[in-house]
């Protein structure tokens, strides 16, 4: 079939067993011409369709398609069209009220850019499918583009945002098989460092096991696992800020919840859909800062890129750890292990994590170790370690499973360790 004919055929497909509107017919153009609405693409096809039909071609269509047209030769009795058989009037009808509909559900939102997305209906689908199906589909656009930009279009002018493809604020989906309109909002970011200044909390907000958050008798109905963690600490007033309901952390790396982290760690905490995108940082870093537990410094926005390279940076970490051991120590077995200086350890997954953790051995390097005794059994160890060193299990040795470790050096046992990240080298 010629070009000209297959795209003729196309528009005559559109209009056999019904009334097929503009954008309908020209939606099956749309690959062609830009600077032209489908609507106005349906026009000329209808007009050249029409004059098919003025010349004497005997084309089967339904003539209410030609209503209001004027035809010098055929005689056509063109009846009043009904809805378009495809969209069933969606283009007439319902562009403006679903565009004032998204007006409306943003309102309260500061955004400066969105998109549309569109969930066609089962009755929308299956019509443009068959329509496809008759007339070919080369040179067609699918329906939910058109719905999108056509809304798109509209809103922009009602709401004075911009419709962004890349990186929209919100995006306002429009969900025609359930007549609803959702909003997904984009994460607020902010990228800071913290300070937890005590033992016993954890990096994240972690549910009860038994009951997930609802409240249970383990959990005395607080549905956590902890009372607190760094993250309620600093998420409250940007959550309030925000007008945010929930806050996800991002850490770089975590320390064990009995650990304190004295130095600042770097982190990431994203505001889940957020109503407020303007925050008035060094506001929200004061008012988070009034916290006994956790500092905040640093605080500034951030993307959603940022996380992934904050979780997967490795810094070397400076430690300290006042151990308290079994036995007495001995001098010189204390001045033979502060040797260990420079050792590269071979660390077996500790066994209080193996049942989370693949089990293998990890070589990490001790580049700095001082060593100090506080009283008969008790040592301070501040280590500068790379990324990832166990320190627990350096002191303690871990039944073995970290070799060299300080416990053999000493022929001594652990009791007790406390410990703190003193420095994490950004
Ligand atoms: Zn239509
Ligand atoms: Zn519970």
């Amino acid at each position: 079939m010629p070009v000209s004919e297959k795209i003729a055929q196309a528009a005559i497909e559109a209009m056999k067993g019904g009334y097929a509107c503009d954008s309908c017919i020209g939606r099956l153009a749309a690959e062609l011409l830009s600077g032209f609405s489908n609507a106005e693409r349906g026009k000329i096809l209808r007009a050249y369709v029409a004059m098919l039909l003025d010349a004497g071609e005997n084309i089967d269509v339904d003539k209410s398609n030609f209503y209001g047209v004027k035809f010098r030769h055929a005689k056509v009795d063109a009846a009043k069209p009904g809805k378009c058989r495809i969209c069933k009037g969606f283009f007439s009808e319902r562009v403006d009220e679903l565009a004032k509909a998204v007006a409306k559900k943003t309102k309260d939102y500061e955004f400066r850019t969105f998109l549309i997305g569109t969930v066609v209906s089962p009755e929308l689908a299956k019509a443009e499918e068959e329509l496809w199906h008759n007339a070919g589909v080369e040179f067609v656009e699918p329906i939910k583009n058109e719905i999108n930009r056509e809304v798109g279009k509209r809103v922009e002018r009602l709401v004075h945002k911009k419709f962004d493809l890349k990186m929209p604020d919100i995006v306002a989906v429009l969900d025609l098989a359930h007549d609803r309109i959702v909003l997904q909002t984009r994460s607020v970011y902010l990228y800071g460092r913290y300070q937890k200044l005590v033992r016993g909390m954890p990096q994240t907000k972690w549910l009860c096991r038994e009951c997930k958050g609802k409240g249970c008798p383990r959990c005395k109905g607080k549905g956590k696992m902890y009372e607190t963690s760094v993250q309620e600490n600093i998420e409250p007033p940007l959550l309030k800020a925000a007008k945010a309901k929930e806050s996800r952390m991002h850490g770089s790396g975590r320390e064990d919840i009995d650990v304190r982290c004295l130095g600042w760690r770097p982190f990431i905490i994203e505001m889940v859909r957020p109503m407020v995108r303007t925050l008035d940082l060094r506001k929200l870093q004061s008012q988070v800062n009034r916290s006994r537990k956790v500092k905040v410094r640093g605080l500034k926005l951030a993307g959603k890129k940022d996380v992934e390279e904050v979780k997967s940076a490795r810094y070397d970490k400076t430690y300290r750890a006042e151990v308290v051991f079994e036995k007495k120590l001995d001098d010189k077995l204390l001045r033979a292990a502060r040797k260990l200086q420079g050792v590269t350890l071979k660390q077996r997954t500790p066994q209080r994590v193996a049942h989370r953790r693949a089990d293998l051995v990890r070589s990490r390097k001790v580049k700095k170790l001082q060593l100090r005794k506080l009283g008969s059994r008790k040592l301070e160890v501040k280590l500068t370690g790379e990324a990832g060193v166990y320190v627990k299990e350096f002191i303690s040795g871990d039944n073995g499973r970290t070799e060299p470790n300080l416990a053999t050096a000493l022929k001594n046992k652990v009791k007790k360790i406390q410990l703190d990240v003193m420095k994490i080298c950004v």
